[in-house]
């Protein structure tokens, strides 16, 4: 009976094989923030295009202790000396100045004193190339400094800008509508009638996505009629390149998400899995539209669409649909489900040996939202029949 349930991987598979990505299109850097590169960024010229100072000092040739030169000019950031360091001569120097000609080291100021006005002792021996950042230290002409499909965060958006670029070519974003079904819903800040809880889904989704690189566009609720169910998902569907819906999609005789998809022509691949918790998530597509079901217990639908949505909003962007994942030791032992793989939410830290050990986020029911709160990954725990011990190796995908 739990056999024709579908494992979380080839529930992913499918998922997988169901994506196109979406195509590019060229954006400012200032707007690419979490974007993902479309083009490997090629340095056009050394970075830094100069050699220049590490320290605020003189510009000198190498040589020993005790030396006393003529200060012949000044080199500041961004104004490079014109005059050149001959032997006996040295150049005042900034931090980031070009480097002289004929110099090859810069003594910081620290280890200089000055006879007088037009004169510095440098009180160590310099070698050649001390303080001394040469071109391209950082990256060398013609180098590819970063790669098709790299997730863009500041360090990324500051490399490409070194590299001489305004703009980048990036895959486009998915546009996402969320559908939270659910007669006993209200709105955030709504004083709560009898039997209605806040709608958190529809928020908690909504970030989920935007997190994921995707731009949500509606945010709907629908009452637990097929009617309602199915008027809000015909506009969803028009709009979006994925549909994430919230509750609904089990066997309850109010829940319509199944009979208004199929109504609506939303081809269904699969339903169930074998995941706890998740079980009854729903996955199907409408042309290239992606549409996800989720299970409307909000850690159930926070962790279906991690497994599930979030690598398929980054394979549509261009971006690997396979999550990074890290090898974790359980700090406690874990009860196994015999038929369903569990995503247990854990924390993260590293022990004295080095050793990265998950603990989990206390008690793990579906409803317990706050176990996410303080959650860094999912540790995937495979259905089986005995316990996990303490200290047994688990998978862990950071949230
Ligand atoms: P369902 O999947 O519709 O059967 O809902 C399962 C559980 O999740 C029920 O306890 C619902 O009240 C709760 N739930 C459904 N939708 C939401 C939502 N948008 N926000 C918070 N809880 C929800
Ligand atoms: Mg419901």
């Amino acid at each position: 009976m739990h056999d024709d349930l579908l494992s979380v991987a080839a529930a992913r598979a499918i998922v997988e094989r169901s994506v196109v990505p979406l195509g590019s299109e060229e954006i400012g850097i200032e707007h690419a923030l979490g974007r993902i590169l479309a083009e490997d960024v090629v340095a056009p010229h050394p970075v830094p295009p100069f050699a220049s100072s590490a320290m605020d000092g003189f510009a000198v040739t190498a040589g020993p202790a005790g030396r006393t030169l003529r200060i012949a000019g000044e080199a500041r950031a961004g104004h490079p000396s014109r005059k050149s360091v001959r032997r006996g001569t040295a150049i005042a120097i900034s931090t980031g100045a070009a480097m002289p000609d004929g110099a090859d080291a810069v003594l910081q100021v620290e280890l200089t004193s000055r006879p007088d006005p037009d004169h510095v002792t440098l009180s160590d021996d310099v070698a050649p190339g001390r303080n001394v950042r040469p071109a391209g230290d950082d990256m060398a002409a013609g180098a590819v400094v970063l790669r098709t499909g790299t997730r863009l965060g500041p360090a990324e958006l500051g490399v490409a800008v070194s590299a001489g670029r305004a703009t980048v070519r990036a895959g486009e974003q998915p546009s996402v509508a969320v559908v939270a079904t659910g007669d006993e819903l209200a709105d955030p800040g709504e004083p709560l009638g009898p039997g209605q809880i806040h709608n958190s889904n529809a928020i908690t989704l909504a970030g989920l996505a935007m997190h994921a690189g995707a731009r949500v566009f509606t945010v709907t609720g629908a009452a637990d009629t097929l009617a309602d169910t199915e008027e809000a998902l015909a506009v969803a569907l028009e709009e979006a390149d994925v549909v994430v819906i919230s509750g609904g999609v089990s066997v309850g005789p109010h829940d319509h998400v199944k009979p208004a998809l199929e109504r609506l022509a939303v081809e269904q691949a699969f339903w169930r899995v074998a995941l706890r918790p998740g079980k009854p998530t729903w996955f199907g597509h409408r042309d290239g539209t992606l549409v996800f079901g989720l299970p409307g217990n909000p850690v159930s639908a926070m962790v279906t669409f991690l497994l599930f949505a979030r690598p398929a909003l980054h394979a549509l962007q261009g971006a690997p649909f396979a999550q990074p994942t890290r090898t974790a030791r359980i700090a406690t032992p874990v009860a196994r489900n015999p038929h369903r793989d569990e995503a247990i939410r854990v924390s993260l830290r590293t022990d004295d040996q080095g050793t990265i050990v998950a603990t989990p986020t206390g008690p793990q029911g579906s409803h317990i939202l706050s176990s996410m709160v303080a959650a860094d990954g999912l540790a995937l725990v495979e259905r089986g029949a005995e316990p996990l011990p303490a200290g047994a190796p688990v998978s862990v995908e950071p949230i």
